[in-house]
């Protein structure tokens, strides 16, 4: 099993879209595997790609709009906090209403990055600088 390939539902190995990394259903029959979960993410790709090479950036170099990834950062540093303060009630043997408050506030944290998407940057957010 590579480090792109999942196991599907199936039991077979997945592949997961090239933009978002969300395990791509696999086509039955002939032809090519999938290689991205929707047309946005290949179209996200190939603007990528296409700014990419624009911008001369190594194939693992990316450009991302700076609120998009303050809004990440954000988003990351609650469910840090969220685990910390989890971890610490799980270790004074909480009761199930502490479980109960401990996971709500797990899921509060965590959901925001469930739907998580990124998008390519515009030609115009890379030109700006
Ligand atoms: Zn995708």
């Amino acid at each position: 099993m590579t480090q792109t390939e999942t196991q599907a539902a199936d039991g077979g190995a997945a592949t997961r879209c090239r933009w978002c990394r969300r395990v791509v259903a696999r086509r039955q029959g002939p032809g090519r595997p999938r290689e991205f979960c929707s047309q946005r993410c290949r179209q996200w790709d190939w603007v990528s790609r296409q700014r990419a090479a624009d911008l001369a950036l190594g194939v693992n170099e990316i450009v991302v709009q700076r609120d998009e990834l303050d809004r990440l950062h954000d988003d990351l540093y609650m469910l840090a906090c969220a685990v910390e303060d989890v971890q610490r009630d799980l270790g004074s043997k909480p009761t199930n209403r502490e479980l109960s408050d401990a996971l709500e506030w797990l899921m509060e944290a965590a959901e925001p990055l469930c739907n998580r998407e990124i998008s390519a940057p515009s030609r115009r957010a890379t030109e700006s600088e």
